[in-house]
């Protein structure tokens, strides 16, 4: 029965066909459903017809197929494995024939006894096909593999039991029905079984009929009793939902445990085999990775924990190495589709830069100026990451290279997300590389260790429209060495005489396409993108693995580190006493506003109350300025304005102001329902202040923190350290809380934990030496790989829409 689908099946997977042999045709010219669908006649035409082909000498021309039409498509072609019609892609017919769209891809429909309501139940778990039920998860296991006699139970375990059903009757208050009770024995005693809400089991449990029951046994009236316990006839060939490690699986209501246990068994006897290994059998056996449809299996009923731990290792594994081979392919790709212009700043220019400063670099800050500088001297475009805290001085490196593409006659730029950031970065820029505090938006600067003068811009929305016009002119011809704006602007309407490098502040605002949009501007630009958000090294891995990295791991000496304190409830006046006493000295502070994730007008709304009670009530004789999301963009960077310039002391905002402006006169950060938001947040919204020699404080306020809470803002508390923030909130709240909903881009990981460093270097190594052979993984045993990866990206591309 089906025997000769499942022979072929697995002569085409032992890879010892050639794909254009005769045995290899004669399988292909079989419709989708394999042999066992054809009629009788069709099956005696088929096999006259390959006996024919494989019996004639080599190269003796072709041989038409006959006509073959399936009479039966079974439902469920779990047996048939060999798809493809005869018109597939005779490229890579074996690839083709190992991954047929049918079996997998079938609705779960095509399982025993699903209905369309059931489907839908499943539908809501983005359960829909064959494939999506074999990886559908068990959340956990229970271990019901001991089976106990009666006598021999433990009150208070998880234990399984045999035996026989003495009576069973449905159980209830007045007239209506409400559970089941029965009495169940076996040689050595007998006990008590109940299942609520379930009246119609009585009628299923026939007296005398033997079942095996699995729960947890506790005491009633001092018999021993079984609640809701897991059960199922002993014929059961095997024991699905009992008597071993027993998944449970994550549930919608009206869809229950027993159901989705059945159709899960169902589909992996049906259907796993279909699922094509994507590993190749090297890699498998170098790192001990279990077979794809083992792990699938024991995924579901593993035979001990062993089992399931080899089974979770090996898909994790499958998730890792398909992120890293689509990272990689990515930055091999922008590698690949153009060369940089080579910018290279002599070293007695350099060192006469860097001697020039104020101060002295830090260790960490020198070694990421020479991987910048050594890597804008390739004709490889760099795509770098720059990270570091706030504060760590990323600018004096970013400015190395900007110097580096002026002393090769190529141009700069430097793109921050808003007008203030923008300004702010031109001063600086203009002030370290040129000593000039107070430039114009068009500046000629003398370099003097370049031996020429720099010419510089500033082009953002608020520059008057005929400065605008005569720099965008300038950076046409080529008269500009540095443009410093915002994204907007230099993306929109800018063209580049000979863009050579382009920096980019804030990753967070910047996406892929950003990145992609940039690099039509020159031909091909050196990259450099500056986050103060410090990123986990198992997310620098994973998203941003495209990216080379350097990392700005120490501050700058002397920096005084923000104050921060816990403030209890009943402090809160002594908070606000604090803040004024901070203002009457001549600071300003901000105030966040909590969280509110639900909605923007949710947020608005909540943030202007709270403007207009600290207002009226709290600090009548401050100047208070309000902002929030809603406002337009001018109007925030106004606000934003009359703070830097200090005509307000205090900023009421929402959390908008995390990006990193400036303020040096700002002392204090006072968090309200600080509890809410992520470490690395509250770490980032603490940099706003302390950017001066003078003291500043960061409180955190919360009404009534759990306890967990409160351990979390001990964290911060206690540490400056902002990686080990980061990865502590990476651990406690999961990367998509991370980066805010759905913003990580990474697809949906069923399996692999992202703090598991040692896997993930393990897949990153593998991808790299997967596609240093074949780079474009077009070898016909790499097709199935490719295949998940196209699934995979489709999966992530719908999720972030
Ligand atoms: P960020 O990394 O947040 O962009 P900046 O580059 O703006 O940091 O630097 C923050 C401040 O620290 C600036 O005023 C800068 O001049 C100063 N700074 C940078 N590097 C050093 C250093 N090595 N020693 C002392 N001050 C430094
Ligand atoms: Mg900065």
């Amino acid at each position: 029965m089906g025997g000769l689908d499942r022979y072929l099946k697995r002569l085409i997977e032992s890879n010892s066909l050639t794909p254009v042999s005769p045995a290899t045709q004669s399988i292909m010219a079989l419709p989708s459903h394999g042999y066992a669908s054809l009629s009788r006649e069709q099956r005696q035409r088929w096999l006259v017809w390959a006996l024919n082909l494989l019996s004639r000498p080599a190269r003796s021309g072709p041989l038409k197929p006959p006509a073959l039409k399936a009479v039966k498509p079974r439902k469920a072609s779990a047996r048939t494995a060999v798809a493809a019609g005869p018109d597939s892609d005779d490229a890579h017919p074996v690839a083709h024939v190992d991954a047929p769209r049918t079996g997998l891809e079938a609705p779960i429909a095509a399982l025993r006894g699903v209905r369309t309501a059931l489907a839908e139940k499943f539908a809501r778990l983005d359960v829909k096909t064959v494939r999506d039920l074999l990886y559908f998860f068990p959340r956990r296991h229970n271990d019901f593999a001991q089976i106990r006699p009666i006598a021999e139970l433990v009150v208070g375990e998880e234990q399984t039991v045999i035996g026989a059903v003495w009576s069973a009757s449905a159980t209830g208050i007045g007239r209506r029905l409400r559970g089941t009770e029965a009495l169940v024995g076996d040689e050595t005693g007998v006990m008590r079984v109940v299942w609520f809400n379930q009246p119609y089991l009585a009628r299923q449990l026939r007296t005398n009929s033997r079942i095996v029951l699995a729960g947890k046994v506790t005491l009633f009236k001092g018999q021993k009793t079984l609640e809701n316990p897991e059960y199922e006839p002993l014929e059961s060939e095997e024991l699905v939902h009992t008597g071993r490690l027993v998944p449970v699986y994550p549930s919608t209501s009206g869809l229950p445990q027993r159901t989705v246990r059945r159709l899960a068994k169902e589909a992996l006897d049906g259907y796993v085999d279909l699922l094509p290994e994507m590993l190749p059998p090297d890699l498998r056996a170098r790192d001990g990775l279990l077979p794809r449809t083992t792990a699938v299996r024991h995924m579901h009923f593993p035979d001990g924990w062993d089992d399931l731990r080899a089974a979770r290792r090996r898909l994790a594994f499958d998730e890792l190495i398909l992120i890293q081979i689509s990272v990689l392919s990515r930055r091999r790709e922008y590698q690949e589709r153009g060369l940089a212009q080579p910018l290279s700043l002599p070293e007695d220019a350099r060192r006469a830069y860097v001697e020039s400063l104020p101060f002295r670099l830090t260790g960490a800050q020198e070694k990421a100026m020479r991987q910048t500088l050594a890597d804008v001297a390739q004709e490889r475009p760099m795509s770098r990451l720059l990270q570091g805290d706030v504060g760590s001085g990323k600018t004096v490196v970013a400015a190395a290279a900007l110097l580096a593409a002026a002393a090769s006659h190529a141009q700069g730029a430097m793109m921050a997300p808003t007008e203030i950031l923008a300004e702010q970065h031109y001063r600086t820029l203009c002030s370290i590389l040129c000593g000039e505090e107070r430039p114009a938006p068009l500046a000629e600067l003398d370099a003097p260790y370049l031996g020429r003068s720099l010419r510089l811009a500033l082009l953002t929305g608020s520059v008057p429209a005929p400065a605008k016009r005569e720099i965008r002119e300038a950076i046409g011809n080529g008269e500009i060495d540095i443009v410093v704006g915002t994204h907007a602007v230099i993306q929109g309407s800018v063209s580049f005489q000979s863009l050579g490098l382009a920096v980019v502040d804030e990753q967070h605002r910047f996406g892929v396409m950003q990145r992609a949009a940039l690099r039509e501007k020159g031909r091909n630009p050196h990259l450099l993108v500056m986050t103060a958000t410090p990123i986990p090294r198992t997310l620098t891995l994973t998203i941003y693995g495209d990216l080379d990295i350097s990392v700005i791991d120490e501050m700058p000496p002397g920096r005084k580190p923000v104050e921060t304190r816990w403030v209890a409830p009943e402090e809160r006046d002594g908070a606000y006493e604090f803040v004024r006493g901070q203002i009457s000295q001549g600071r300003q502070a901000f105030i966040i506003c909590p969280l509110i994730e639900e909605s923007e007008t949710l947020a608005t709304r909540a943030v202007v109350q709270e403007y207009e009670r600290l207002s009226s009530e709290v600090f009548p004789d401050g100047r208070l300025g309000l902002l929030h999301g809603r406002l337009g963009s001018q109007k925030k960077e106004a606000v934003m304005r009359d703070f830097r310039d200090h005509r307000l002391d205090i900023l009421v905002s929402t959390a908008v102001v995390e990006v990193g402006v400036d303020i040096p006169n700002a002392t204090v950060m006072l968090v309200e329902g600080a509890d809410r938001f992520g470490l690395a947040q509250l770490h980032q919204l603490r940099g706003r202040v302390g950017r001066s020699d003078i003291q500043s404080y960061c409180l955190l306020l919360s009404d009534s923190p759990s306890a967990e809470a409160r351990e979390r803002l001990q964290l911060v508390e206690k540490t400056q350290d902002g990686f080990a923030l980061a990865e502590a909130d990476l651990r406690l709240r999961g990367p998509g809380e991370f980066f805010g909903t759905r913003q990580s881009g990474l697809p949906d990981l069923k399996v692999a934990q992202l703090s598991d460093v040692p896997l993930i270097e393990l897949a990153r190594a593998e991808a790299s030496r997967l596609l240093e052979g074949d780079p474009d993984l077009v070898r016909p045993e790499h097709a199935p790989l490719k295949e998940e990866m196209a699934r995979l990206w489709e999966r992530v591309t719908a999720e972030t829409h």
